[in-house]
């Protein structure tokens, strides 16, 4: 039974996904989100047939109808990302669908609005290797109510603490630091401001264990790149790898998991 809800929200997901492909693309180009969707080559205004998400794009073999040039495939992989990303918060929080409804709609909406937010910077910097202002403080400002939302959902209402307000600074520390010795040409300023978000989101615990996350799986893919791009010239570590992708994945993956630091002590160990 819950198989179907799964599929639902996964199919609900990928059409927001193809939504937020939209965002990505036109942000900050000065065009408006209105209009209708046509080929990046030819033009040729899509039918409703070419915008099924995912689907569309596998049935053309990646490929536009008209003109046969090539669609990117950040296509269906953000669509398929929005949608495994609503089955997991549906799969997170399902018991509180027939327990307590509202707030099973309540936490759902709030951490869709965070994670298609995280969704479109992670691919913005992977684009532009820069994260809009508006983004970053949009995030820290969402993330900052997180555990206020989630314990409150939870039955057990939330205590301010001094805590509350340092654990965006004390996690996004470690990141200001590397900035500020490599004087902005490890990180940006804009990794130390998603980390800020991070550290209010999943506390300081959660947050620390997301960072370590963030450089284990961005040095093993960094490691990769390197390998495959070892005769190209232009590859340095600075213009491969963008760190905020990294710091996205890592906050997801403690999030969903609920990695905190003595996992990860516990995992090293
Ligand atoms: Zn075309």
């Amino acid at each position: 039974m819950a198989y179907i809800f799964w599929l639902i929200t996964f199919l609900f997901g990928t059409f927001v996904g193809s939504f937020l492909n939209v965002v990505i693309l036109r942000l900050n180009t000065g065009r408006t989100l209105g209009g209708r969707s046509h080929c990046q080559s030819c033009g040729k205004t899509l039918g409703a047939h070419e915008l099924i998400p995912v689907l569309s794009y596998c049935v053309q073999r990646g490929k536009c109808t008209n003109c046969n040039s090539r669609i990117s495939a950040q296509y269906p992989i953000v669509e398929a990302l929005t949608g495994l990303l609503f089955a997991s918060i549906f799969w997170k929080y399902q018991v509180f669908l027939f327990t307590f409804f509202p707030y099973f709609v309540l936490i759902s909406a709030y951490l869709i609005l965070i994670f298609t937010l995280l969704m479109v910077i992670f691919f913005y910097d992977l684009r532009h290797q820069i994260i809009p202002n508006a983004l970053s403080y949009t995030f820290i400002l969402l993330a900052f109510f997180v555990p206020f939302v989630l314990s409150n959902t939870m039955m057990m209402p939330y205590t301010w603490s001094l805590m509350t307000f340092l654990s965006g600074p004390l996690v996004a520390l470690p990141l200001f630091l590397l900035w500020a010795v490599s004087k902005g040409q490890w990180l940006g300023f804009g990794d130390v401001k998603l980390a800020t978000g991070i550290g209010y989101m999943l506390g300081v615990s959660g947050g620390f264990a997301s960072l370590m996350l963030s450089f284990w799986i961005g040095g093993i893919v960094g490691v990769i790149l390197l390998v495959i791009g070892r005769n190209s010239k232009k590859l340095t570590l600075k213009t491969a790898v963008p760190f905020a992708p990294f710091l996205i994945i890592g906050c997801t993956i403690a999030f969903f998991c609920s990695i905190n630091l003595s996992n990860i002590i516990s995992f090293i160990q």
